[in-house]
């Protein structure tokens, strides 16, 4: 294998993409990133802060204050550990809005860009094999029925104490899907290269098995 190398998994909401992105990261002892946690992250400081999305001006001067990263397994957002404040129903519908704007993801896409070119990193996401590193050695697109992909978010937010209606995650999964193909600037898309995987009845260790099989 190369020195530095990307692998890129795209896919919608509730896929499989961090959980397998995370095994994978730990068997080839690479790091991982989360970028729809960069995502949330910014929608959480923009809620913190009160700053609505048509105030381009404070929202450029805020990403400009703003500091993302990770650090054992958590995201850090300015210095604090934010990881469990950004998985609410809340953040993940802001964050889908929050990521159509230009200047979030410039700001975003330069940094991921960045934490991908001197070390090899797993990254999750919706356009990391067509946008952010469209020439990654590895690129996977991840994805699953709907009803699976929510009975999996519901079971996910159950076990948090955040119990909701299934038909409310439903509705949840597929506004986020209309919202992150839709939108005009690097939508969810699957690159022309990249590996299709329908985990619909699969388990974990059986997505991560295979990809690990097609990486070695
Ligand atoms: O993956 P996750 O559900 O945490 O992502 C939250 C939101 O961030 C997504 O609904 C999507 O709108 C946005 N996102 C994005 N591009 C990425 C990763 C996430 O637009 N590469």
């Amino acid at each position: 294998m190369e020195k530095v190398f990307q692998i890129a998994i795209d896919g919608p909401s509730g896929a499989g993409k961090s959980t397998i992105a995370k095994e994978l990261a730990k068997a080839l002892c690479i790091d991982y990133i989360d970028t729809g946690a960069m995502y949330r992250a910014v929608a959480y400081k923009m809620l913190q802060k009160r700053i609505d999305l048509s105030e381009k001006d404070a929202i450029k001067v805020m990403l400009k204050n703003t500091d993302i990263n990770f650090s054992k397994g958590e995201t850090v957002l300015d210095g604090k550990v934010i990881s469990d404040q950004i998985r609410t129903p809340e953040i993940s519908r802001l964050a889908s809005t929050v990521s159509a704007l230009t200047e979030v993801r410039e700001k975003l896409v330069a940094s991921q860009r960045d934490m991908g070119s001197t070390k090899s990193v797993i990254m999750d996401g919706r356009d990391i094999g067509t946008n952010v590193f469209p020439k990654a050695k590895y690129k996977f697109f991840l994805t699953a029925s709907v009803e699976e992909r929510a009975r999996r978010r519901w079971q996910e937010l159950k076990e948090k104490g955040q119990p909701m209606d299934l038909s409310q995650v439903v509705a949840d999964i597929e506004e986020r899907d209309r919202n992150d193909s839709m939108r005009v600037l690097n939508p969810l898309r699957k690159a022309e290269d990249a590996v299709v995987l329908d985990t619909t009845g699969f388990s974990i260790e059986e997505v991560t098995a295979f990809i690990l099989k097609m990486i070695n």
